[in-house]
């Protein structure tokens, strides 16, 4: 995925974020809360490598996924969160 529904195509990683800072809310705690959100979005649900996209709940503000050629890549499940406790 990208986040280029956001902020547009083949932009720098610089302006990336003060076009995203732009979008988001100057209270710190729900900026946190955006960050950890989205992190954890990127880890588990649009990786880059396997996006899930069949379960993801941006599929309607996805460029990507509206363009179609998702269709080989979603079907793999989430992955559980290994416990560190055997
Ligand atoms: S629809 Fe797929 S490519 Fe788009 S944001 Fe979601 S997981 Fe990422």
């Amino acid at each position: 995925m990208s986040i280029a529904f956001l902020i547009g195509p083949k932009v720098s990683a610089e302006k990336a974020h003060t076009l995203l800072l732009a979008y988001l809310p100057k209270d710190a705690t729900i900026l946190f809360n955006f960050h950890k959100h989205f992190y954890w979005h990127g880890q588990r649900i649009c990786t880059w490598y396997d996006p899930k996209c069949a379960n993801c709940v941006l599929q309607d503000l996805c460029d990507f996924y509206q363009s179609g050629r998702i269709t080989s890549l979603s079907s793999t499940p989430i992955r559980k969160k290994k416990s560190l406790n055997p």
